[in-house]
């Protein structure tokens, strides 16, 4: 059984030597009987790669929503995987769940595994790849539709802007935004990224902020007459630049900050043009995906429809192999992944 250990925590950008594959331990066929009455052992077949697992590398701070990962054990996050043994009622051998699990073959999933793991109903043969469970179907799925629709209630016609507009989550805010009638835009970090959210996922305009670095401007050629709402991933001089354009009574749901996660708390960037939230009456919501669950299922109804008959598109960028898992990770803070980074790690 392989697994991927944190070695240290991380100051600045993760490197490959702040991680371990570790070889050893038998494979295991069936649960021992020595794990909590409940458990459930998995075969994990795909792992997600996510921006919030390096806050999670770091010593732990006091505004973190969830705990730090510790040095010497294994990495865990969201992935698919099929049950091997279980002694939850809930799952058997052969089930397919996805939710959280650990970075290695195989993980033993401790109880109450119902909280950490959710069952697929539909798989293999029915067009929907079972690596979805990671993005379109899974966490990134889920906040990209929380944050679009609860926390901005776009209204047709409405001017919206998406930062990291390619990725996991930023894809679907696009695609969600314009079967809502909007008008959007999308800013990437590369000329094949700006190409996609164009061709691929149907933005009305996009720009490679790392080539237009005069943000300002760049926003009020797209939005002359502003931006209602913006679908915040990156922070930093981005949202600086936004709070500039917005109009009045605009909303911001702020997703992520990754520009921000490498940075130690004196380098961070301080936000200079807050006084806009008051002079335009703005809205700025911060939310978390563990928080709105209970909507997962109205989210998965309404989605899958639109996938199957093409409406939506879903990019993923597949790293091949456990051992891979480290730079897959690593390169989410490099822009490397184009569209949603995950590892394959066994076939279903
Ligand atoms: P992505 O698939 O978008 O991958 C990360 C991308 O961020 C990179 O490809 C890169 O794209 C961009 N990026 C990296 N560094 C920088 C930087 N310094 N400045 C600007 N852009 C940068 O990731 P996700 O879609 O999974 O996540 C997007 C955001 O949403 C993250 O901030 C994440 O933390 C957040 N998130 C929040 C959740 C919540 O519950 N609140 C849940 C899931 C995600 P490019 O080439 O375009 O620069």
């Amino acid at each position: 059984n392989r697994r991927v250990i944190l070695k240290e925590y991380v100051e600045g950008y993760p490197r490959e030597e702040h991680m371990e594959l570790v070889r050893g331990g038998e494979v295991p066929l069936r649960l021992t009987g020595g794990e909590p009455a409940g458990s459930v052992l998995v075969r994990n077949l795909y792992l997600s790669c996510d921006p919030y697992m390096r806050p999670k590398m770091s010593r732990p701070v006091r505004e973190s929503y969830t705990a730090a990962f510790v040095p010497g054990e294994v990495l865990t996050g969201y992935g698919v995987a099929r049950v091997v043994d279980s002694s939850d009622p809930r799952f058997k051998a052969g089930d397919l769940v996805w939710g959280i699990t650990g970075w290695e073959d195989y993980s033993v999933v401790t109880p109450p595994a119902s909280k950490l793991l959710a069952k697929i109903s539909h798989g293999a043969g029915d067009g929907v790849p079972l690596s979805y469970y990671t993005g379109v179907l899974g966490m990134p799925g889920l906040t990209a539709y929380v944050g679009f629709h609860e926390i901005c209630a776009p209204k047709e016609g409405e001017a919206v802007f998406v930062s990291a507009a390619s990725g996991a989550v930023g894809q679907l805010v696009g695609q969600f935004a314009r079967l809502a009638g909007c008008r959007v835009v999308g800013s990437a970090g590369s000329a094949e990224k700006v190409e996609l959210l164009r061709s691929r996922f149907g933005f009305h305009d996009a720009f490679n902020y790392k080539e237009e670095p005069d943000l300002d401007a760049a926003l009020r050629r797209r939005f002359p007459d502003g931006i209602d709402i913006y679908f915040e991933n990156v922070g930093g001089a981005m949202l600086d630049a936004v709070l500039l354009n917005m109009r009045v009574h605009g909303r911001i749901a702020v997703c992520g900050l990754i520009s921000q996660y490498n940075l130690a708390d004196g380098e961070k960037d301080a936000v200079r043009n807050l006084s806009a939230v008051i002079a335009k009456r703005l809205r700025l919501q911060g939310f978390i995906e563990p928080d709105h669950k209970h909507l997962y299922p109205k989210y998965e109804a309404w989605v899958l429809p639109y996938i199957r008959d093409g409406t939506i598109a879903y990019v993923e960028d597949v790293a091949e192999g456990l051992e891979n898992a480290p730079k897959a990770l690593i390169g989410l803070f490099h822009g490397r992944n184009v569209g949603k980074q995950l590892v394959r790690v066994a076939d279903g």
